[in-house]
């Protein structure tokens, strides 16, 4: 009993506060519900399983409107079919990949209006982990799947290092309040590969032991925001020489650009165990 009110007074406080709800799914994945300014209506961001979001939509009487894609992998989008089948929602995706059930494939600099949560959304070409990735960008907020983590950055699957570089580039210059919703909970060990390289950074200290203390009591560590990436993150950093200069003695030799020591910190990372 005491369970259940603790519970509903947290659904409660969630409801009223956040204009974003976190679905934890899979091992490490937010699934992410953006109210916007609505009371009761969200879209849904890269469902990739349709049953903690079809759970959560009910415990929190909550009505989707939209399904927003950042890319095809299946932890993306694997939930699409068991969502559609329960509701008749828009499925906006990249237009160069294979989305199941796409109703608006985007492209960088399209808009996905989305009047229900009085919200407005912009693309974003965001290449690199795979090779049609996209993120949504507005009100504040940035969803950038898995482009951007939180002190880190995608795998290369697809798109090439320059692809990449180039992607994150954009994603840096927005407005330093942007919150960042990541897909995946990768903080902490991304900061574990971030004090490798910058291990005097205070930043990143500070920002590991405020990590530290949100996921031992179960919070997930994001949002971020893009004033914190551009503090923390290395993958955001290669122009700064500290950053280069790890990089460098990474690879025993000089690099000779900002997107080569790029480069060699996502090859560092590849294989760092910390
Ligand atoms: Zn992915």
């Amino acid at each position: 009993m005491a369970h259940r009110l603790t519970r509903a007074l947290r659904d409660f406080t969630l409801l009223v506060m956040t204009a974003v709800l976190h679905v934890p799914a899979f091992e490490d994945n937010y699934i992410w519900l953006v109210r916007g300014r609505s009371a009761d209506r969200v879209a849904i961001v890269d469902p990739g399983d349709a049953g903690p979001v079809l759970e959560a939509l009910a415990r929190l009487r909550l009505t989707p409107v939209a399904v927003l894609c950042t890319h095809h992998h299946g932890d993306h989008v694997g939930g699409i079919p068991g969502l559609v089948r329960h509701f008749p929602l828009p499925v906006y995706g990249p237009a160069r990949e294979a989305i199941p059930g796409i109703t608006h494939p985007l492209k960088g600099g399209d808009e996905v209006a989305l009047p229900e949560l009085g919200l407005s959304l912009n693309v974003i070409d965001t290449p690199g982990h795979t090779a049609g990735h996209i993120a949504y960008h507005g009100d504040g907020m940035l969803f950038c799947g898995d482009t951007l983590f939180s002190a880190g950055c995608g795998r290369l699957f697809e798109g090439t290092a320059g692809q990449m570089h180039g992607s994150l580039k954009r994603l840096s210059a927005l407005p330093a309040h942007t919150e960042v919703y990541c897909a995946h909970e990768y903080t902490e060990s991304n900061l574990r590969f971030a004090l490798a390289v910058e291990p005097d950074n205070a930043d990143i200290l500070g920002y590991r032991n405020e990590v530290a203390a949100l996921r031992s009591r179960g919070l997930p560590s994001l949002p971020s925001t893009i004033a914190r990436e551009n503090a923390v993150n290395p993958f955001l950093r290669s122009h700064r020489a500290q950053v280069r200069a790890a990089a460098e003695n990474f690879a025993q030799q000089t690099l000779d650009s900002d997107q080569e020591v790029f480069a060699t910190l996502r090859r560092w990372k590849d294989t760092f165990r910390g």
